[in-house]
């Protein structure tokens, strides 16, 4: 029997505007509510990005706190994980490394530098390095966000150096423009490249979310879904809510014998830091 699948939703992002769909959530008061609902129908984690009064991402340490304040008056214990991206790179180093002192169990960890649709997002040498130190002080769980195959190489270099700790949570993310291609075959062979033991999950963009979600869930991986990602429910047919599109992946889970992982399973599998919820100081 294969393991239970963990479900991320990624409900918000620092791409997907009011243009493209007018169901993505940006006060924190909406991201959390998607937050919440997505949870009830299954997800397990929650990945955070937070947006300014005009929409903008902004990396705001009182906006991240906020939305956690948010989803755990609602009795919701899903695991949440805080973009440490600062909108593909265009906030300060200074401004990424804000969520991590506010302790969330999980946070973002872009492991490379790459072209992402038509701006250049760096993630230094030194800047990884720094980013991970702060994670271990702060017990950060970092979530591996690989692009491409050859981040997994500067993440292997870091977990080398014992600056990254077991257990291992790899984000594959395919279909970037600049990035890895979403195909089987460069899923498959970015897999071989981890680390042994690793625990990996896939997201991927637009009209390749659910494909690859498919092939990983047969795979025996784990799956991200949400409206950062792809705004689409069918061709041409646009998601109503963050939740709508995990209630589909537990159905199809469920129907390919995999069982789905609640928070405590993470909890377990990653062996997360318990943390008070730090306030922005
Ligand atoms: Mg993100």
């Amino acid at each position: 029997m294969m393991d239970k699948v963990i479900i991320s939703v990624a409900v918000t992002g620092s791409w997907t505007t009011r243009q493209h769909t007018p169901y993505v959530p940006l006060t924190p008061e909406e991201i959390a509510q998607h937050v919440v609902d997505s949870w009830r129908e299954g997800a397990a984690i929650a990945h955070i990005h937070v947006r300014d009064d005009e929409g903008r991402p902004t990396s705001d340490p009182q906006r991240y706190a906020r939305v956690r304040e948010l989803v755990r008056a609602q009795g919701c214990d899903v695991v949440l994980n805080f973009t440490t991206g600062g909108g593909a790179g265009q906030a300060s180093e200074e401004e990424r490394l804000a969520p991590v002192r506010l302790r969330p169990e999980i946070a973002s960890f872009d492991a490379g530098s790459l072209n992402f649709n038509d701006r250049v997002f760096v993630n230094s040498p030194q800047f990884l390095e720094r980013l991970a130190q702060e994670m271990l002080t702060y017990g950060v769980k970092p979530e591996i966000e690989c692009f491409d195959t050859g981040h997994i190489e500067n993440a292997r270099r870091l977990i080398d150096r014992g600056l990254i700790q077991p257990p291992f949570w790899f984000q594959l993310v395919l279909g970037v423009r600049g990035g890895a291609p979403a195909t089987a075959d460069q899923l498959v062979h970015m897999v071989r490249q981890l680390p042994p033991g690793a625990h990996w999950s896939v997201c991927a963009i637009g009209r390749h979310q659910l494909p690859m979600n498919l092939i990983a869930l047969a795979m025996g991986g784990h799956v991200r879904t949400g409206l950062e990602d792809n705004v689409y429910y069918h061709y041409r047919v646009l998601a109503e809510s963050n939740a709508q599109l995990v209630a589909r992946l537990v159905r199809i889970a469920r129907e390919c014998g995999r069982e789905i992982a609640s928070p405590a399973d993470v909890r377990a599998l990653l062996q997360l830091t318990p943390q008070p919820d730090v306030l922005p100081s």
